[in-house]
C-alpha cells in the first residue's frame, strides 16, 4: 500500500508483535480496511492547516490517513501500550509526515488544556462505549474544535443526529444541538473492523455553531436531563421536580412560550434554552 494505510495483516501482525489483544472494555475494534480509511479522512473534509484531534488511535488505523491529510494531529490514547507504540508505526509507515504527530497517553472523559497547536477537527472512531460523553466533553472542552467526523455505534449515530419529533430524539440529540450542527454521513459495516463488532457503524458529521442565547448551557442541561427522564409525562409533570411543583413549572413553560402540555420530544434546544432562561426570572415555589 502505497500510502502507509494498514490492511489486515499489518493490523494483526502489529498487534502481535505489541502483545496486544483487543479489550472489550476499552471498545477496541481497529479499522483494517484502507478504503473505509480513505473514504472517513475524504468525509471529514479536513483544510490542510487543520489540525485534528483523534481519541483512540489504536494501532494507528486512521491516524496515518489523517497525517497526510492536515497540518498536524494529536492523538489521545488512553491505553499506554498503544500510545508508546503509535510514534514508532507512524515513523515507519508515513516518515515525510511522522513530525506532525503529537501523542499523549489520557482519558479523553478528563482532557483538559491541551499544548499547541491548538485542534480545529475532531476525527476520530470513538470508543463505543464512552463515545457521547466523549464527544460532549470535548465540545465543551475544546472550543477551538470547528467541525469534525465521528464514528460510533450506529444506533447511537442516529439519536445523535435525530430532530424534535423523532422516536429516538433525547438527551444525547438535545445536547449535541446546543453545540453543533450534526449529520449522518454514512454507514459502515462491522466487517472492516478486527475483530468484529456485533454492531454496525455510522459516521456523523458536525459543524460548530453559537449556541441559543439567553441561558448558559448548565441550566439549559439540566431542564433537558429532567424533562427526558420522565419522557412520556408532559412537561408539566416532568419539570414539578426542577421547578418545585407543577404550577411553578406551568408557570416557567408559559414564560417560555411553551405549551406546558407537550413533551420533552417535541422542543429543540432553542426551546429548552428559552425553559431555563424563564426559570431564573421567576419566583421559587
Ligand atoms: N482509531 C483506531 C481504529 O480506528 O482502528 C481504534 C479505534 S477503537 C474503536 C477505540 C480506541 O479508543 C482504542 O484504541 C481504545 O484503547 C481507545 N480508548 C478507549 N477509551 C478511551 C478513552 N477514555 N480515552 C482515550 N482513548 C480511549
Amino acid at each position: 500500500m502505497t500510502d502507509g494505510l494498514l490492511g489486515p495483516a499489518q493490523i494483526r501482525d502489529l498487534a502481535a508483535r505489541l502483545g496486544v489483544r483487543p479489550s472489550k472494555s476499552l471498545g477496541q475494534n481497529f479499522l483494517h480496511d484502507a478504503n473505509t480509511i480513505r473514504r472517513i479522512v475524504r468525509t471529514a473534509e479536513l483544510a490542510a492547516d487543520d489540525v485534528a484531534i483523534e481519541i483512540g488511535p489504536g494501532l494507528g488505523s486512521l491516524t496515518l490517513g489523517l497525517l497526510t491529510a492536515c497540518r498536524a494531529v494529536v492523538a489521545i490514547e488512553v491505553d499506554p501500550v498503544l500510545a508508546g507504540a503509535l510514534t514508532g508505526t507512524v515513523r515507519d509507515r508515513v516518515p515525510a509526515v511522522a513530525d506532525r504527530l503529537t501523542v499523549l497517553n489520557a482519558d479523553a472523559l478528563t482532557l483538559g488544556a491541551l499544548p499547541d497547536p491548538q485542534p480545529t477537527a475532531l476525527v476520530a472512531n470513538l470508543p463505543y462505549n464512552v463515545a457521547v460523553p466523549v464527544l460532549l466533553h470535548l465540545l465543551a472542552a475544546l472550543p477551538t474544535v470547528r467541525h469534525g467526523l465521528v464514528m460510533l455505534q450506529a444506533e447511537v449515530a442516529d439519536r445523535l443526529t435525530a430532530g424534535p419529533g423523532s422516536k429516538v430524539y433525547g438527551v444525547p440529540s438535545v445536547k449535541l444541538a446546543w453545540y453543533a450542527a450534526a449529520r449522518r454521513a454514512g454507514a459502515v459495516p462491522r466487517t472492516v473492523f478486527w475483530p468484529a463488532p456485533n454492531v454496525d457503524s455510522g459516521l456523523v458529521a458536525f459543524h460548530r455553531r453559537d449556541p441559543p442565547s439567553g441561558a448558559d448551557r448548565v441550566a439549559t442541561f439540566a431542564v433537558v436531563d429532567a424533562a427526558f427522564a420522565q419522557r412520556r409525562k408532559t412537561l408539566r409533570a416532568a419539570l414539578a421536580g426542577w421547578a418545585g411543583s407543577p404550577a411553578a413549572a406551568e408557570r416557567v413553560l408559559r414564560a417560555a412560550g411553551v405549551d406546558p402540555g407537550a413533551r420533552g420530544e417535541g422542543l429543540d434546544v432553542a426551546a429548552f434554552a428559552r425553559v431555563a432562561a424563564a426559570r431564573t426570572q421567576q419566583p421559587a415555589g
